[in-house]
């Protein structure tokens, strides 16, 4: 039984690129903190929303363990672990509430800059080093592709000329990271941004009503910027 609480609590990214953005939206939602002293945890002193601030992998986990009610994350980081846990057979506890219009890349397969590409079969049989296995899987299988999956977890870029890979699966903005290891982008397999996430089960507390009230004012802002 889940346990009855009067505050909500929000995971953001602690800094990164979506931390001062995220925090940057909900001021304009009218929230407003006083911090502790370790600056993890921001207690809402305009309504009873709190801010805990964690490395972005850790939003998703800390909304489906309930220790947190929504979080602002990348569309890619969501994505990716729920579909580890559907690969696992864990049921979906979390989705995408809103886009929120900030944090904007895509998710891209990048090949060394000499590559002849044609089509997305020209991977077949390749190596493809990324971060986000599960997205790749999934979009490798829909696209009938048998490619090996090497997971790492940083440096993605320079796995080709390492000798790890023969094409990566990671997160393009402008491209310049990509030129400058070689490499070009081709095919997009998601369009990302910022999003809150939160729940699919309903809260059966107090936090519903709070939920809403930050629903209506974050379509209010969000409707104002575009
Ligand atoms: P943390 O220390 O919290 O784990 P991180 O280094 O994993 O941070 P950031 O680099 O701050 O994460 O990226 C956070 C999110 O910003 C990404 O998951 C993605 O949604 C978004 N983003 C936007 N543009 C880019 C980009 N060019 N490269 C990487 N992420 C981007
Ligand atoms: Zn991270």
């Amino acid at each position: 039984v889940p346990a009855v609480r009067d505050r909500l609590r929000i995971a953001i990214q602690k800094s990164g690129r979506l931390g001062e953005p995220a925090r940057a939206l909900l001021a304009s939602c009218g929230l407003a903190w006083r911090e502790s002293r370790d600056r993890l945890f921001c207690y809402g002193e305009t309504l009873p929303i709190d801010l805990l601030l964690v490395r972005d992998d850790d939003i998703p986990g800390l909304i489906a363990d309930g220790t947190c009610d929504l979080g602002i994350v990348g569309r890619n980081v969501l994505l990716e672990q729920a579909g580890e846990r559907a690969r696992t057979g864990a049921a979906a506890t979390y989705r995408e509430w809103r886009a929120l219009g900030f944090g904007g890349c895509r998710l891209a397969i990048a090949v060394p800059d000499e590559w002849r590409w044609d089509a997305a079969g020209d991977l077949a049989g390749k190596r493809i080093a990324t971060s986000y296995p599960a997205l790749l899987s999934q979009w490798l299988a829909a696209q009938g592709i048998d490619a090996e999956v090497v997971t790492l977890s940083g440096s993605v870029e320079i796995a080709p000329r390492l000798g790890k890979a023969d094409a990566i699966c990671d997160l393009v903005s402008s491209g310049a990271t990509l030129a400058a290891n070689h490499l070009k982008a081709t095919e997009t397999l998601l369009q990302s941004e910022a999003v809150l996430a939160g729940p699919i089960a309903p809260f059966g507390d107090v936090r519903a009503e709070l939920a809403a009230l930050l629903l209506r004012r974050l379509d209010a802002v969000l409707g104002l910027k575009d």
